[in-house]
């Protein structure tokens, strides 16, 4: 991968930044070069899309294991999400406890880091979601 596709990547996710394609109008997140439905009649026809980063949860996951630098968050909730715009991508639910994450959920996106690498001190960032409608969580800690 280039330097540059890279970093036109990295603007994508962090911009939301899908493509449509103009024969079908399917929306892709993250971009694609050719639509998988129309093949050959999509090329030069995929424009930029941006997406709403609305959707809603289709199944999760709760993950007790992790690499390393995921270990400060276990448990942790892994969703496939479907956007609004019929795309499906897999993202991590925050602000949500696991047993409080329902199946139709309705989330959005949200910025957050999602690591930091421990020697060189660099903050990763990326897409996660958070439940639209706030989570009244009934045990709720008492300070
Ligand atoms: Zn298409």
């Amino acid at each position: 991968m280039t330097v540059a596709r890279f970093w036109r990547e990295q603007e994508n996710r962090y911009n939301l930044i899908g493509v449509k394609c103009g024969n079908c109008g399917k929306i892709y997140f993250p971009p694609k070069d050719m639509c998988t439905d129309c093949h050959r009649l999509s090329l030069g026809k995929m424009t930029g899309h941006k997406i709403s980063g609305t959707g809603k949860v289709v199944t999760y996951s709760i993950v007790h294991e992790g690499p390393e630098a995921f270990k400060m968050q276990i448990p942790y909730i892994m969703a496939i999400i479907e956007l609004d715009e019929g795309t499906r991508i897999t993202g991590q639910i925050v602000d949500c406890e696991p047993e409080d994450v329902k199946i139709d959920m309705p989330v959005h996106t949200v910025f957050r880091k999602i690591h930091e690498e421990g020697k060189s001190g660099v903050i990763h960032y990326g897409y996660k979601f958070r439940p639209t409608i706030p989570i009244k969580s009934e045990s709720k800690k008492e300070d």
